[in-house]
């Protein structure tokens, strides 16, 4: 590491918040799914910034319409119209089979305007008592990071010293149906879930939960909000991993791979009247459905169908798990994953996944640590075998070597 590397490094310590602890690899430039890092080392992305650049570093395709859009009109507010808005609307409703659009632009904010839609939902559709309205959540979800959102986690890292917060939420197991019918009331307005758990280390619920769940919510005139702002666009070989379940959500919510990495932008996407409650004043955002998110969205979502990049991210998906499935290793306790969303999880006494993400990083693998033992692997979607097979050699010889 040079010299000046190191001295930004220092810096980040002394000026930033040390809300990260990042390993020590500093880049400067993607293509594809490689990065470099300012010393000319080359790696394989493995992580994809936790699924938001699904369509490669720097495509070509999105960097063009967002040089373009840059050019012409980057914001207006939502006090005036622009054009690209509509155009968005559109394109995204008809490859999501979705009736009504409401666009934001981190996740944590689509998360934030579901559960504000869906509350004022219950009072004016369903009929909810006023102030009563109840959301039930998952164990161990992952949602986001602003106040309301930590209020419903489980993760005492994620909430500790944060409260106190916003009543209104009751957490089931995730995958246990049982759970979720016991926890229903004439309240509960919502269920907001993970189809895949991703931060939680890609934890996929039993056959069949979803369909059960689906049923319930209708049986009980409940919400089903979809989290898929990672594990949506692509990432687990379908568009939205609900198609792996057979079922459809009322609001779904996307982000991440939304902007192919170049931008915020989310997005709550309804099948219902949820969004129907919203009235001028009640909700807003001043980035909210910019000209420059909207053209950028647009060609990211553009670029994912028509490059073929979630038929990619199955078929690569199933031979990357295929392959790290071979790898003989005492460090290995199980394998798990849809599509290119995948976990290595190690026995607890194999020292901790970050020493792994470590070697696998000297070897030219960028990787990520989840909850002490578990190893997330999510390339961008326009991985070819060739890769794979390049990434499953170096797997093979960490998992082997370490285990
Ligand atoms: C990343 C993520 C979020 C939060 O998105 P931000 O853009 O970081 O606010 C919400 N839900 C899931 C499932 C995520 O993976």
């Amino acid at each position: 590491m040079t010299d000046t590397t190191q001295e930004l490094i220092q810096t980040e310590l002394s000026l930033g918040a040390h809300n990260y602890k990042p390993l020590d690899v500093m880049l400067t430039r993607g293509e594809g799914v490689y990065l470099w890092d300012t010393d000319g080392n080359q790696y394989l992305d493995c992580l994809s910034a936790y699924s938001a650049v699904n369509q490669g570093h720097c495509h070509p395709k999105i960097l063009k319409a967002m040089v373009e859009q840059a050019g012409k009109l980057t914001l207006t507010s939502r006090a005036f119209r622009n054009d690209q808005l509509a155009l968005f609307y559109e394109e995204i409703a008809a490859l999501t089979g979705s009736h009504k659009v409401l666009p934001m632009n981190s996740g944590a904010e689509a998360v934030e305007s579901a559960i504000k839609a869906v509350r004022k939902w219950g009072y004016e559709v369903k009929g909810v008592p006023a102030n009563q309205a109840e959301v039930i959540v998952a164990r161990n979800n992952f949602h986001g990071r602003t106040l309301m959102i930590v209020g419903f986690s489980t993760d005492p890292v994620a909430r500790g010293g944060f409260g106190p917060f916003a009543p209104g939420f009751k957490v089931v197991e995730h995958g246990d149906i049982g759970a979720f019918e016991a926890a229903v009331t004439p309240n509960t307005v919502g269920f907001l879930i993970e189809p895949i758990q991703g931060e939680a280390g890609v934890i996929i619920p039993p056959e069949g939960y979803f369909k059960r769940v689906r049923e319930l919510c209708t049986e009980h005139n409940i919400t089903l909000i979809l989290d898929e702002i990672q594990t949506g666009l692509g990432r687990t070989g379908k568009l939205l991993a609900e198609e792996h379940e057979g079922i459809e959500a009322d609001v779904t919510l996307v982000g991440k791979a939304l902007s192919g990495g170049f931008y915020p932008v989310s997005a709550v996407l309804s099948n219902t009247e949820v969004l129907g409650v919203l009235r001028p004043g009640e909700h807003g955002s001043t980035f909210g459905g910019n000209p420059l998110a909207c053209a950028v969205a647009r060609v990211a979502l553009k670029v994912l169908v028509e490059e073929g990049m979630v038929e990619n991210a199955a078929e690569q998906g199933g031979y990357f798990m295929a392959g790290l499935s071979d790898i003989r290793s005492n460090a290995v306790k199980e394998i798990r994953g849809r599509g290119l969303m995948l976990a290595v999880e190690l026995h607890p006494g194999a020292g901790g996944a970050r020493r792994y993400c470590q070697a696998l990083k000297e070897r030219g693998i960028l990787c990520k640590d989840t909850h002490e033992h578990s190893i997330r692997i999510a390339p961008p979607l326009v991985i070819t075998r060739t890769q794979v097979d390049w990434a499953l050699e170096r797997f093979g010889t960490v998992l082997t070597e370490m285990g």
